[in-house]
């Protein structure tokens, strides 16, 4: 069969020829409909500094975004069965740790994470671990299941995880990745009042603005000046941090209102310095660190967006190639100015 496999630790990936996996015993055997490339699949194929921490072996097979069907199943694998229409949680929890123990499987740190640190799915069959399968509902669309995943990080990041609620509120965005744009719909289908975005590609906030933002803004432009007009210089409830500087953190923090939450998923290695700890300190400002999805409630919350009819993240697809085009999708992704949403490979 084939697959999109990392076969040197250097730039690139290439279309190989491998046989197809033996499930395990607590693993199924999945044929994919439908991949979708993750940003950071794109920083692995590039191989820039911040991808080479997740491949420690190669070969592997890339990718985590997926619609499949099970083909497949291992002996001790209850809970599905052969033809079940399904996509996965990326985060292979170990289920032991003090964090698994604890309801934070997002966060274990002794698992692996799937197309990161073991063979992933842009191939036509591949295994997961029964315990991370997400089953579908048959009337999804395989290209939406198969963004569940990023869409998840979208959910976790505009809700977050105590103050569920956004209706009537006010939430400003930063960052114009699709993960972002995807938040904008989000919050727009929770309630939200006003929902702003701050990008810098024109074609992102024009996705951004038919995902139903109320404004895009183009950073540099005078943006500072409209938000502080809009929000009569007090700041957002929400204000959601997806760009991943160290400025994009100080202007989130700085727009987060007195009391508000700033949700943090943007990353980046730069030391971060937060002026007037003590004001900060004083404002009951919350930064909420957002690290993949909430295991399960964050896909539960995506089904029930999806099924509502409220959420359609069908803008954000704006390309799609077969699984052996891959090069061409990862060039969608990587192109100046930045034009890609999601990137679809049909196998
Ligand atoms: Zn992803
Ligand atoms: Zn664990």
């Amino acid at each position: 069969m084939k697959a999109v496999v990392k076969t040197r630790k250097a730039p690139g990936a290439e279309l190989v020829d491998v046989s197809v996996p033996k499930p395990g015993a607590d693993e199924v055997l999945v044929k994919l409909i439908i991949g979708s490339i993750c940003g950071t699949d794109s920083h692995i194929y590039a191989w820039d500094s911040g991808a080479q921490v997740y491949i420690k072996n190669v070969p592997q097979v890339l990718g985590h975004e997926f619609a499949g069907t099970i083909v497949e199943v291992g002996k001790e694998v209850r809970k599905f069965k052969v033809g079940d229409y399904v996509s996965a949680e990326t985060h292979i929890y170990c289920g032991k740790c003090v964090q698994c123990r604890n309801d934070q499987r997002h966060i274990c740190e002794t698992g692996r994470i799937f197309g990161l640190t073991c063979n992933g799915c842009f191939a036509e069959y591949f295994t997961v671990p029964e315990r991370v399968l997400w089953k579908n509902n048959s009337q999804l669309p395989p290209e939406i299941a198969a963004i569940q995943e990023p869409l998840g990080n979208a959910v976790y990041c505009a809700l977050g995880d105590y103050d569920k609620n956004l209706e009537e509120k006010s939430v400003f965005i930063i960052g114009d990745g699709p993960t972002a744009i995807m938040a904008a719909g989000v919050a727009k289908a929770e309630g939200a009042r006003l929902v702003i975005i701050l990008g810098r590609h024109d074609r992102r906030m024009e996705i951004a603005r038919k995902m139903g933002a109320d404004r895009a803004l183009k950073d540099g432009q005078g943006a500072e000046e409209i938000v502080s007009d809009i929000t009569a210089g007090k700041g957002f409830d929400v204000v959601l941090e997806m760009a991943g500087s160290p400025e994009a953190v100080k202007l989130a923090l700085r727009w987060t209102r007195i009391g508000g939450r700033m949700s943090a998923f943007g990353i980046h290695g730069e030391p971060l310095v937060i002026d007037n700890y003590g004001q900060y300190v004083r404002s009951g400002k919350k930064i909420l660190p957002i690290s993949g999805r909430l295991i399960w409630r964050t896909w539960e919350e995506v089904q029930r967006l999806l099924e509502s009819g409220s959420l359609d993240v069908s803008p954000v697809i704006t390309h799609k190639v077969r699984l052996e085009e891959f090069e061409k999708g990862f060039g969608f992704m990587t192109q100046r100015p930045k034009a890609s949403g999601k990137v679809i490979l049909i196998p």
